[in-house]
């Protein structure tokens, strides 16, 4: 027998119907390109974007294609969020720090037909667009009087002006709630990138989700600040989940530096904010040197990267804000765990209760995780054994888009898919998972593991150093020894061996990394993480010191 409820399919459209019934007025407030802040509300998102709609029509787009953007954070690209994927089509973000090879191949393998772009990316379009095969229309997100002329690319209109002619009426259509409707390549350090693709189910589940009061807790009282990128896993579901509770958002543009952070906070009177640690170290550091205060943010959400515990602690003790930690990945829409204290934990000792903070938390309703070991057996949950991290659920990949690299998922005995992050973990009684490190970043030594994020988190807590990198070198006793490469704040000063006698007590002794390595900077991918393959080219020269040996 079936239930006798009412089978209204789960699309992204309804999030931008309901936040502009319900939530009109809410404030969306944007930095631009051209530096001054623009103002609008869900209303006037919610009719721009039926214009994108009905622009997407008159240019003859089919259901499904693709649609691409180049760009920052703004009410522009929210815009295009919704009418792209509510109109049936989908949304393609690209990021765009990659390569500009990397970019022309991923618009040729999504096969985009239309792409915007922020003016400040016109030399990246102007370098990729004769070898971008299948894109007909190239949209720059400006005024028309801000259009360069000249530019050298075709079929090059303005957003304001391709909109503009379109009536702001539009019936978004009806379609299955499994329909594509966004879609992302995961960073592709290794092989060409693969792309996840959305769906509107799985958004709006996603979407509900994140809102939840141990996720990141969204309510309409709030002012959202999604420092992270809409071209990084679609701002960790954010643009989404602000129109499903209404809240405020306030969108930095290209402004990513701490000063200009911390001013969109304070002058927006921001509650809660999310990004990477590289661009909260930025502010952590402006603030220090300006000795600020926040005077309205209680909440922040850090993920991406493990959060070092020094930053968790200045947020908290510091600041008085609170911090999230959060894992989760492109294949995963992106939200997996998210770090919050049980009623039990409420009567522990502060230093019990950090402890427990700085792990990435536990599982989101909707994603089911294991470890396993080699053998792929299920691994006990006891906070110390570690093994691969497999997930499975209904915002996790099932394969990859155009089926690139085969079926990904790992079967169990009941024929169940789980989806192999990549990631090597342990997870505690209570369900607290603690990424160890990803797996090819390991370091094996003398058949023993030790995870480069606890060796990073030690250089990273000694107040002279900024950042840290940890990788594996070849050792012909040990398989592999751990060296650090840190960055040093400006003006401060320690010595190799200072910074070595640091790790003395606070993890064990053959973890100690055998070298320290200075170094200007450190490379940083295209999503803000450490690029460890690019740390190794760079020393691939690099020789152990003999009293190592
Ligand atoms: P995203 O785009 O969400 O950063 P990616 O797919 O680029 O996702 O990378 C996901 C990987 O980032 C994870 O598999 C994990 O290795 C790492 N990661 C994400 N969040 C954390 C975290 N809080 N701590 C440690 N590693 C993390």
């Amino acid at each position: 027998m079936l239930g006798l409820m009412q089978d209204q399919p789960l699309l992204i459209s309804s999030l931008i119907e309901f936040a502009e019934r319900h939530h009109g007025d809410a404030e969306i407030v944007s930095r631009r390109v051209e530096g001054d802040l623009h103002r609008t509300t869900w209303s006037g998102i919610a009719a721009r974007s039926r214009k994108v709609a009905n622009a997407l029509d008159e240019d003859k787009l089919l259901q499904s294609d693709r649609v691409a953007t180049l760009a920052w954070n703004g009410y522009r690209h929210l815009e295009l969020y919704y009418g792209v994927s509510g109109s049936g089509r989908v949304i393609h973000t690209i990021n765009p720090r990659l390569h500009p090879d990397q970019i022309a191949w991923i618009a040729n393998h999504a096969e985009d037909q239309i792409l915007c772009f922020d003016l400040s990316f016109l030399p990246l379009v102007q370098a990729v667009h004769a070898r971008c095969t299948t894109i007909r229309r190239w949209v720059a997100l400006c005024d028309a009087d801000k259009l360069p002329a000249d530019s050298g690319v075709p079929n090059l209109v303005s957003y304001e002006a391709w909109i503009a002619p379109q009536s702001d009426e539009y019936d978004w259509p009806d379609m299955d709630e499994n329909s594509a409707s966004g879609m992302c390549y995961t960073s592709g350090t290794t092989g060409n990138p693969k792309a996840a693709l959305y769906s509107h189910r799985s958004t709006v589940l996603h979407a509900y989700a994140a809102a939840l009061p141990d996720v990141m807790c969204l309510t309409a009282r709030d002012s959202v600040l999604p420092v992270v990128p809409m071209f990084h896993v679609n701002a960790w579901g954010i643009p989404y989940s602000a129109a499903l509770v209404g809240c405020k958002l306030v969108f930095p543009g290209p402004g990513l530096d701490g000063k200009s952070v911390f001013e969109l906070i304070e002058n927006e009177k921001v509650t809660f904010a999310a990004g990477v640690p590289t661009v909260w170290q930025m502010m952590l550091g402006h603030m220090d040197a300006n000795a600020l205060r926040f005077s309205t943010l209680n909440r922040t959400v850090i993920g991406g990267s493990a959060c070092p515990p020094a930053m968790i602690n200045a947020f908290q003790q510091k600041f008085g804000v609170n911090v999230l930690h959060a894992w989760g990945m492109t294949e995963m829409s992106p939200l997996g765990t998210l770090c919050t204290l049980k009623n039990k934990h409420l009567a522990m000792p502060a230093d019990k209760q950090t402890a427990i903070r700085m792990k990435q938390g536990r599982a989101i309703f909707g994603v089911d995780m294991k470890i396993v070991g080699e053998d792929g057996k299920d691994l006990p949950w006891d906070g110390k054994t570690y093994g691969d991290l497999l997930v499975r659920g209904p915002w996790v990949v099932k394969e990859y888009f155009k089926g690139e690299g085969g079926d990904p998922l790992v079967r169990d005995a009941q024929g169940r898919g789980w989806f192999p992050t990549g990631d090597v973990a342990t997870i505690d009684e209570d369900g607290f998972l603690q990424i160890t490190d990803r797996s090819k970043d390991v370091i094996k030594s003398g058949g023993e593991w030790i995870s480069s994020i606890d060796i990073e988190n030690i250089a990273v807590a000694h107040p002279a150093i900024a950042m840290a990198a940890c990788i594996g070198v070849a050792h012909p006793k040990w398989d592999e020894r751990p060296v650090v490469a840190v960055v040093k704040k400006p003006g401060a000063e320690v010595t190799r061996d200072e910074l070595l006698a640091f790790y003395t007590g606070k993890t064990a002794k053959w973890q100690i990394p055998d070298d320290v390595i200075f170094v200007e900077a450190i490379p940083i991918g295209a999503t803000g993480k450490i690029l460890k393959t690019r740390l190794r080219e760079q020393l691939h020269d690099y020789k152990l010191p003999t009293s190592a040996a």
